[in-house]
């Protein structure tokens, strides 16, 4: 079995991305292991600090190992948004394949240091584990927004790139290229699409050659998307899609079943709503569609 590593390189000669899906339970989990199954597809599950919490570190990477060695199939864990050293570290002992060290809100030379500083300490627990960076503004919560923030001037340059990874020596970048995190409420209805900097994205590929990973693309433009992976873009990560998914569909359930209490009678529906949504994201991500 490839490590996350090989894989996302041998997408990259392909000319493909890896999709990276938040969970926050076991459905979720369940739904986007079924997609990537029937697609024949590698995948990236990813927990925030919020969902850690909430399903248990250790608890999430044992359902991920079950299914890698059980399946013999290349689903990997990236602990998404992490904060501080305490829970990088605890996610790297827990046996995550890859952890976002975020301190993007911090000024660029603290981020550095700190990013820097992490990585000794991370990959001591792991030499394997690889980790990202982030620099730039996309905003917070995968969730819905009621006004878009104003992200023009937070947007990631080359040469800060460049600089970035040469000084950390992080393993994979996350730049803001005209994404953002969480979705407005036209993007859920389908009347407005995130549009990205696409020459941004060529610019930043080519003068880092790095892997990079594209935040906060529920709700984007598929063109732009197919556009975003030819330029460079390695991993993409959607949440706030399948989290729309989650509700309509366990409302569904609970609406066509009013007198059920049944669980696994009623949360098949928002099995199926996350289901369909991570497949239609895989194909265009693997140019399956
Ligand atoms: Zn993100």
């Amino acid at each position: 079995m490839s490590g996350l590593n090989e894989v996302l390189k041998q997408a990259q000669s392909n000319g493909l991305a890896v999709g990276h899906f938040n969970i926050a339970d076991f459905v979720m989990l369940k739904a986007v292991f079924a997609s990537a199954q029937e697609l024949n597809v590698p995948v990236i599950v990813g927990v925030s600090e919020g969902e850690r919490k909430f399903i248990g570190v250790r608890q999430i990477a044992t359902l991920v190992r079950g299914l890698r060695e059980e399946f013999d199939f290349p689903i990997f864990l990236n602990a998404d948004h992490t904060h501080s050293i305490a829970s990088a570290t605890e996610a790297a002992k827990a046996g995550f394949d890859s952890i976002v060290f975020d301190r993007s809100a911090l000024p660029f030379e603290q981020n550095i240091r700190e990013t820097r500083d992490a990585i000794a300490i991370l990959k001591g627990v792991n030499s394997a584990i690889l980790i990202e960076g982030e620099i730039g503004d996309i905003g917070i919560g995968s969730e819905i927004h009621d006004a878009a923030p104003d992200l023009s001037h937070g947007l990631t340059s080359p040469q800060e790139a460049k600089q970035y990874i040469d000084e950390t020596g992080i393993d994979i970048l996350a730049p803001a290229v005209g994404n953002m995190h969480g979705m407005l409420a036209s993007m859920v209805e389908g009347k407005t699409k995130k549009r990205l900097e696409i020459p941004r994205i060529a610019q930043i590929k080519s003068a880092t050659e790095a892997l990079i990973t594209l935040h906060g693309a529920s709700g984007t433009d598929d063109d732009d998307l197919r556009k975003a992976i030819a330029a460079g873009i390695n991993i993409v990560h959607i949440n706030t899609e399948l989290r729309v998914a989650w509700r309509r569909g366990l409302e569904e359930g609970l609406a066509k079943l009013p007198n059920e209490v049944v669980p696994y009678k009623i949360l098949p529906s928002a099995l199926q709503a996350i289901k369909q949504v991570a497949t239609a994201r895989l194909k265009l991500f693997n140019k399956l569609a």
